[in-house]
Protein backbone atom coordinates (compact mmCIF):
# COMPACT_ATOMS: atom_id res chain seq x y z
CA UNK A 1 0.00 0.00 0.00
CA UNK A 2 1.20 3.46 -1.18
CA UNK A 3 0.43 6.84 0.86
CA UNK A 4 1.23 9.83 -0.40
CA UNK A 5 1.58 12.78 1.98
CA UNK A 6 0.48 16.25 1.54
CA UNK A 7 3.49 18.72 0.88
CA UNK A 8 2.55 20.48 4.68
CA UNK A 9 2.50 17.15 6.60
CA UNK A 10 5.37 17.66 9.62
CA UNK A 11 7.43 15.42 11.05
CA UNK A 12 5.34 15.06 14.36
CA UNK A 13 2.33 14.02 12.14
CA UNK A 14 4.67 11.64 9.94
CA UNK A 15 6.40 10.22 12.72
CA UNK A 16 2.74 9.67 14.52
CA UNK A 17 1.20 8.23 11.28
CA UNK A 18 3.92 5.75 11.03
CA UNK A 19 3.56 4.69 14.48
CA UNK A 20 -0.13 3.85 14.10
CA UNK A 21 0.27 2.13 10.66
CA UNK A 22 2.87 0.15 13.11
CA UNK A 23 -0.38 -1.24 14.56
CA UNK A 24 -1.53 -3.25 12.03
CA UNK A 25 1.55 -5.57 11.86
CA UNK A 26 2.46 -3.91 9.06
CA UNK A 27 6.64 -2.43 7.93
CA UNK A 28 6.63 1.40 6.54
CA UNK A 29 9.33 2.45 4.76
CA UNK A 30 9.41 6.48 4.53
CA UNK A 31 10.50 8.10 1.27
CA UNK A 32 11.17 11.81 0.93
CA UNK A 33 11.19 13.38 -2.34
CA UNK A 34 11.42 17.04 -3.06
CA UNK A 35 7.92 17.30 -4.76
CA UNK A 36 6.08 14.55 -2.58
CA UNK A 37 6.98 12.39 0.61
CA UNK A 38 5.69 8.76 0.21
CA UNK A 39 4.78 5.70 3.10
CA UNK A 40 4.98 2.07 1.72
CA UNK A 41 3.52 -0.18 3.97
CA UNK A 42 5.03 -3.62 3.60
CA UNK A 43 3.52 -6.99 4.56
CA UNK A 44 -0.55 -8.20 4.97
CA UNK A 45 -2.13 -4.87 4.32
CA UNK A 46 -5.84 -6.63 5.06
CA UNK A 47 -6.57 -5.45 8.20
CA UNK A 48 -5.33 -1.63 7.30
CA UNK A 49 -8.10 0.46 6.90
CA UNK A 50 -7.97 2.41 3.64
CA UNK A 51 -11.00 4.87 4.28
CA UNK A 52 -9.93 5.98 7.41
CA UNK A 53 -6.17 6.91 6.04
CA UNK A 54 -7.66 8.52 3.49
CA UNK A 55 -9.38 10.53 5.78
CA UNK A 56 -6.19 12.10 7.70
CA UNK A 57 -5.60 15.45 7.03
CA UNK A 58 -1.65 15.03 6.30
CA UNK A 59 -3.15 11.97 3.65
CA UNK A 60 -3.09 12.98 -0.20
CA UNK A 61 -4.10 9.82 -1.50
CA UNK A 62 -3.97 5.96 -0.57
CA UNK A 63 -3.55 3.56 -3.18
CA UNK A 64 -3.42 -0.05 -2.29
CA UNK A 65 -1.18 -2.56 -4.51
CA UNK A 66 -2.51 -6.09 -2.85
CA UNK A 67 -5.89 -6.91 -2.60
CA UNK A 68 -7.74 -6.79 0.74
CA UNK A 69 -8.36 -10.68 1.10
CA UNK A 70 -5.29 -13.05 1.90
CA UNK A 71 -6.35 -16.93 2.30
CA UNK A 72 -8.31 -16.79 -0.69
CA UNK A 73 -5.81 -14.73 -2.63
CA UNK A 74 -3.81 -16.56 -5.57
CA UNK A 75 -0.87 -14.57 -4.21
CA UNK A 76 -0.53 -16.89 -1.57
CA UNK A 77 -1.71 -19.86 -2.64
CA UNK A 78 -0.85 -20.38 -6.33
CA UNK A 79 -2.52 -24.28 -6.82
CA UNK A 80 -6.01 -24.01 -7.41
CA UNK A 81 -8.07 -25.64 -4.88
CA UNK A 82 -9.89 -28.41 -5.32
CA UNK A 83 -13.06 -28.84 -3.75
CA UNK A 84 -14.30 -32.84 -3.04
CA UNK A 85 -17.79 -33.96 -2.32
CA UNK A 86 -19.62 -37.06 -2.40
CA UNK A 87 -17.33 -39.81 -3.13
CA UNK A 88 -14.70 -38.67 -5.12
CA UNK A 89 -15.98 -36.15 -7.60
CA UNK A 90 -13.96 -33.21 -7.44
CA UNK A 91 -14.62 -29.47 -8.82
CA UNK A 92 -11.72 -27.09 -9.35
CA UNK A 93 -7.89 -27.56 -10.77
CA UNK A 94 -8.85 -28.93 -13.94
CA UNK A 95 -12.39 -30.75 -13.29
CA UNK A 96 -15.68 -29.86 -14.06
CA UNK A 97 -19.23 -31.00 -12.74
CA UNK A 98 -23.14 -30.35 -13.57
CA UNK A 99 -25.15 -29.27 -10.89
CA UNK A 100 -28.40 -29.63 -11.46
CA UNK A 101 -32.17 -29.33 -10.26
CA UNK A 102 -35.36 -27.85 -9.42
CA UNK A 103 -35.39 -24.29 -7.79
CA UNK A 104 -37.41 -26.13 -4.91
CA UNK A 105 -38.62 -29.15 -3.75
CA UNK A 106 -42.25 -29.58 -4.39
CA UNK A 107 -42.63 -33.38 -3.73
CA UNK A 108 -41.21 -36.47 -3.04
CA UNK A 109 -42.19 -37.66 -6.56
CA UNK A 110 -40.79 -34.45 -8.26
CA UNK A 111 -37.53 -34.20 -7.00
CA UNK A 112 -36.35 -38.09 -7.50
CA UNK A 113 -37.70 -37.82 -11.23
CA UNK A 114 -35.86 -34.87 -11.27
CA UNK A 115 -32.59 -36.48 -9.86
CA UNK A 116 -32.91 -39.41 -11.84
CA UNK A 117 -33.29 -37.89 -15.32
CA UNK A 118 -30.29 -35.02 -14.44
CA UNK A 119 -27.72 -37.78 -13.30
CA UNK A 120 -28.87 -39.77 -16.46
CA UNK A 121 -27.87 -36.53 -18.41
CA UNK A 122 -24.56 -35.96 -16.68
CA UNK A 123 -25.15 -33.95 -14.21
CA UNK A 124 -23.19 -35.21 -10.57
CA UNK A 125 -24.61 -33.42 -7.83
CA UNK A 126 -28.51 -32.12 -6.88
CA UNK A 127 -29.63 -29.12 -6.22
CA UNK A 128 -32.82 -28.00 -4.52
CA UNK A 129 -34.17 -25.52 -2.79
CA UNK A 130 -35.87 -26.65 0.70
CA UNK A 131 -35.72 -22.88 2.17
CA UNK A 132 -36.28 -20.07 -0.07
CA UNK A 133 -35.18 -16.56 -0.24
CA UNK A 134 -38.33 -15.05 -2.28
CA UNK A 135 -39.14 -11.31 -2.77
CA UNK A 136 -42.74 -11.43 -1.71
CA UNK A 137 -43.67 -13.05 1.25
CA UNK A 138 -47.16 -14.23 0.05
CA UNK A 139 -45.03 -16.70 -2.82
CA UNK A 140 -43.67 -19.96 -2.02
CA UNK A 141 -41.41 -20.13 0.68
CA UNK A 142 -40.01 -23.54 0.43
CA UNK A 143 -41.17 -26.72 2.40
CA UNK A 144 -38.18 -26.35 4.40
CA UNK A 145 -37.35 -29.20 6.65
CA UNK A 146 -39.46 -31.75 4.76
CA UNK A 147 -37.99 -30.48 1.95
CA UNK A 148 -34.49 -31.61 3.35
CA UNK A 149 -35.92 -35.03 3.89
CA UNK A 150 -36.72 -34.97 0.30
CA UNK A 151 -33.57 -34.23 -0.91
CA UNK A 152 -31.90 -36.91 1.51
CA UNK A 153 -34.28 -39.48 -0.31
CA UNK A 154 -33.05 -38.11 -4.10
CA UNK A 155 -29.85 -38.87 -2.42
CA UNK A 156 -30.42 -42.14 -1.48
CA UNK A 157 -32.46 -43.02 -4.50
CA UNK A 158 -29.57 -41.76 -6.80
CA UNK A 159 -26.30 -41.77 -4.88
CA UNK A 160 -25.62 -37.90 -6.05
CA UNK A 161 -24.58 -35.60 -3.72
CA UNK A 162 -27.06 -32.91 -2.59
CA UNK A 163 -27.09 -28.65 -2.52
CA UNK A 164 -29.23 -26.51 -0.90
CA UNK A 165 -29.49 -22.63 0.22
CA UNK A 166 -28.75 -21.49 4.07
CA UNK A 167 -30.56 -18.61 4.66
CA UNK A 168 -30.48 -18.84 8.85
CA UNK A 169 -27.82 -20.08 11.16
CA UNK A 170 -30.44 -21.81 13.02
CA UNK A 171 -30.98 -24.18 10.55
CA UNK A 172 -27.44 -25.44 10.35
CA UNK A 173 -29.00 -28.97 12.93
CA UNK A 174 -30.93 -29.31 10.27
CA UNK A 175 -28.29 -29.67 7.56
CA UNK A 176 -26.53 -31.72 9.27
CA UNK A 177 -28.99 -34.38 10.08
CA UNK A 178 -29.71 -34.10 6.35
CA UNK A 179 -25.89 -34.45 5.47
CA UNK A 180 -26.48 -32.04 3.10
CA UNK A 181 -23.24 -32.02 1.36
CA UNK A 182 -22.65 -28.32 -0.29
CA UNK A 183 -24.26 -25.24 1.79
CA UNK A 184 -25.49 -22.82 -0.99
CA UNK A 185 -25.59 -18.74 0.50
CA UNK A 186 -27.68 -17.19 -1.31
CA UNK A 187 -26.85 -13.76 -3.52
CA UNK A 188 -29.24 -12.05 -0.91
CA UNK A 189 -26.94 -13.58 1.95
CA UNK A 190 -23.56 -12.71 0.52
CA UNK A 191 -22.80 -9.91 2.84
CA UNK A 192 -24.31 -11.52 5.82
CA UNK A 193 -21.73 -11.46 8.05
CA UNK A 194 -22.89 -13.37 10.51
CA UNK A 195 -24.18 -16.29 8.94
CA UNK A 196 -20.71 -16.26 6.73
CA UNK A 197 -18.84 -16.33 10.05
CA UNK A 198 -21.25 -18.83 11.44
CA UNK A 199 -20.16 -21.49 8.30
CA UNK A 200 -16.61 -20.12 8.66
CA UNK A 201 -17.17 -22.97 11.76
CA UNK A 202 -18.37 -25.59 9.45
CA UNK A 203 -16.66 -28.21 7.40
CA UNK A 204 -19.15 -28.67 4.94
CA UNK A 205 -18.16 -27.04 0.95
CA UNK A 206 -19.81 -23.66 0.66
CA UNK A 207 -21.20 -22.08 -2.89
CA UNK A 208 -20.86 -18.33 -2.27
CA UNK A 209 -23.26 -16.28 -4.65
CA UNK A 210 -22.10 -12.88 -5.69
CA UNK A 211 -24.84 -10.41 -4.53
CA UNK A 212 -27.29 -9.04 -6.47
CA UNK A 213 -25.08 -5.33 -6.66
CA UNK A 214 -21.68 -6.64 -5.51
CA UNK A 215 -18.29 -6.20 -7.01
CA UNK A 216 -15.85 -9.49 -7.88
CA UNK A 217 -13.83 -7.87 -4.40
CA UNK A 218 -17.02 -7.59 -2.43
CA UNK A 219 -17.37 -11.57 -3.41
CA UNK A 220 -13.98 -12.42 -2.90
CA UNK A 221 -14.03 -10.68 0.51
CA UNK A 222 -17.10 -12.57 1.62
CA UNK A 223 -15.37 -15.81 1.00
CA UNK A 224 -12.39 -14.15 2.86
CA UNK A 225 -15.07 -14.39 6.13
CA UNK A 226 -15.97 -17.65 5.40
CA UNK A 227 -12.16 -19.20 5.32
CA UNK A 228 -11.02 -16.83 8.23
CA UNK A 229 -13.18 -18.83 10.45
CA UNK A 230 -11.33 -21.66 9.41
CA UNK A 231 -13.38 -23.24 6.35
CA UNK A 232 -11.80 -22.81 3.27
CA UNK A 233 -13.88 -25.07 0.85
CA UNK A 234 -15.40 -22.35 -0.55
CA UNK A 235 -16.33 -22.40 -4.37
CA UNK A 236 -17.91 -19.03 -5.67
CA UNK A 237 -20.92 -18.35 -8.08
CA UNK A 238 -21.20 -15.70 -10.82
CA UNK A 239 -25.28 -16.13 -11.19
CA UNK A 240 -25.53 -12.59 -13.12
CA UNK A 241 -25.98 -8.99 -11.58
CA UNK A 242 -28.23 -5.87 -11.83
CA UNK A 243 -27.54 -3.60 -14.54
CA UNK A 244 -29.86 -1.10 -16.67
CA UNK A 245 -30.57 -3.86 -18.61
CA UNK A 246 -34.18 -5.08 -18.15
CA UNK A 247 -34.53 -7.59 -20.92
CA UNK A 248 -32.78 -10.32 -19.30
CA UNK A 249 -33.53 -11.14 -15.10
CA UNK A 250 -29.76 -10.34 -14.47
CA UNK A 251 -26.74 -9.49 -16.47
CA UNK A 252 -24.50 -12.34 -16.77
CA UNK A 253 -21.06 -11.39 -16.31
CA UNK A 254 -18.59 -13.82 -17.79
CA UNK A 255 -15.72 -12.17 -17.37
CA UNK A 256 -15.89 -12.64 -13.75
CA UNK A 257 -14.27 -16.10 -14.43
CA UNK A 258 -10.88 -15.34 -15.40
CA UNK A 259 -10.97 -12.52 -13.70
CA UNK A 260 -11.57 -14.59 -10.17
CA UNK A 261 -9.11 -17.40 -11.68
CA UNK A 262 -6.40 -14.93 -11.61
CA UNK A 263 -7.35 -13.63 -8.22
CA UNK A 264 -8.14 -16.39 -6.38
CA UNK A 265 -7.11 -19.96 -6.66
CA UNK A 266 -11.38 -21.09 -5.96
CA UNK A 267 -13.36 -22.45 -8.43
CA UNK A 268 -15.95 -20.89 -10.41
CA UNK A 269 -19.50 -22.05 -10.68
CA UNK A 270 -21.66 -20.37 -13.40
CA UNK A 271 -25.52 -20.43 -12.71
CA UNK A 272 -27.02 -19.23 -16.36
CA UNK A 273 -30.70 -19.55 -15.12
CA UNK A 274 -30.68 -16.84 -12.27
CA UNK A 275 -28.83 -14.85 -14.62
CA UNK A 276 -31.16 -14.62 -17.43
CA UNK A 277 -34.54 -15.92 -16.19
CA UNK A 278 -35.36 -17.76 -19.30
CA UNK A 279 -34.84 -21.38 -20.54
CA UNK A 280 -34.28 -20.06 -24.16
CA UNK A 281 -31.51 -18.51 -22.89
CA UNK A 282 -29.94 -20.73 -20.62
CA UNK A 283 -28.46 -23.55 -23.24
CA UNK A 284 -26.10 -20.73 -24.31
CA UNK A 285 -24.90 -18.98 -21.82
CA UNK A 286 -24.22 -22.57 -20.01
CA UNK A 287 -22.21 -23.07 -23.22
CA UNK A 288 -20.45 -19.40 -23.04
CA UNK A 289 -19.69 -20.13 -19.33
CA UNK A 290 -18.20 -23.57 -20.40
CA UNK A 291 -15.86 -22.03 -22.75
CA UNK A 292 -15.12 -19.10 -20.15
CA UNK A 293 -13.14 -21.51 -17.99
CA UNK A 294 -15.84 -22.33 -15.45
CA UNK A 295 -15.32 -25.11 -13.33
CA UNK A 296 -18.69 -25.99 -13.37
CA UNK A 297 -22.04 -25.02 -14.01
CA UNK A 298 -25.81 -25.16 -11.36
CA UNK A 299 -28.87 -24.98 -13.60
CA UNK A 300 -32.26 -25.35 -13.11
CA UNK A 301 -34.20 -28.45 -13.85
CA UNK A 302 -37.67 -28.83 -13.97
CA UNK A 303 -39.99 -32.05 -14.84
CA UNK A 304 -43.00 -29.73 -15.45
CA UNK A 305 -41.62 -26.20 -15.61
CA UNK A 306 -44.93 -23.93 -16.40
CA UNK A 307 -46.42 -25.80 -13.21
CA UNK A 308 -43.12 -25.56 -10.99
CA UNK A 309 -43.94 -22.96 -8.08
CA UNK A 310 -40.86 -21.14 -8.23
CA UNK A 311 -38.47 -20.00 -11.46
CA UNK A 312 -40.45 -22.28 -13.63
CA UNK A 313 -39.63 -19.82 -16.60
CA UNK A 314 -35.98 -20.11 -16.49
CA UNK A 315 -36.38 -23.72 -15.77
CA UNK A 316 -35.02 -25.99 -18.43
CA UNK A 317 -36.84 -29.34 -18.96
CA UNK A 318 -34.71 -32.79 -18.70
CA UNK A 319 -34.35 -33.25 -21.97
CA UNK A 320 -32.63 -29.96 -23.48
CA UNK A 321 -30.71 -30.40 -20.31
CA UNK A 322 -29.85 -33.46 -21.40
CA UNK A 323 -28.87 -32.00 -25.04
CA UNK A 324 -27.16 -28.79 -23.36
CA UNK A 325 -25.08 -30.96 -21.02
CA UNK A 326 -23.94 -32.82 -24.39
CA UNK A 327 -22.65 -29.61 -26.31
CA UNK A 328 -21.00 -28.72 -22.94
CA UNK A 329 -18.90 -31.95 -22.38
CA UNK A 330 -18.02 -31.92 -26.22
CA UNK A 331 -16.44 -28.12 -26.35
CA UNK A 332 -14.69 -28.77 -22.54
CA UNK A 333 -11.99 -30.36 -24.14
CA UNK A 334 -10.62 -27.40 -26.23
CA UNK A 335 -11.61 -25.03 -23.06
CA UNK A 336 -9.00 -22.46 -22.53
CA UNK A 337 -8.17 -21.35 -19.10
CA UNK A 338 -6.59 -17.94 -18.16
CA UNK A 339 -3.91 -19.37 -16.00
CA UNK A 340 -3.43 -21.93 -19.60
C1 LIG B 1 -31.23 -20.23 -6.06
O1 LIG B 1 -30.17 -20.72 -6.48
O2 LIG B 1 -32.25 -20.89 -5.88
C2 LIG B 1 -31.29 -18.78 -5.79
C3 LIG B 1 -32.27 -18.25 -5.09
O3 LIG B 1 -30.28 -18.12 -6.37
P1 LIG B 1 -29.72 -16.63 -6.11
O4 LIG B 1 -29.37 -16.56 -4.66
O5 LIG B 1 -28.55 -16.57 -7.02
O6 LIG B 1 -30.82 -15.68 -6.50
MN1 LIG C 1 -34.36 -20.32 -8.48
Amino acid sequence: MIILLKKNASQVQISNLTERLKEFGVDTNLSVGSAHTIIGLVGDTSAVDVDMLSALDIVESVQRVQEPFKKANRRFHEEDTVIEVGDGIRIGGGSFQMIAGPCSVESEKQIVEIAIAVKKAGATILRGGAFKPRTSPYAFQGLGAEGLKLLQLAKKETGMPIITELMDASHLDLFEEADVDIIQIGARNMQNFELLKRIGKTNRPILLKRGLANTIQELLTSAEYIMAGGNEKVMLCERGIRTFETRTRNTLDLSAIPVIHRLSHLPVIVDPSHATGEARLVPSMALAATAGGADGLIIEVHNDPTHALCDGAQSLTPEVFAKTAERVRAILPYVWRDKD
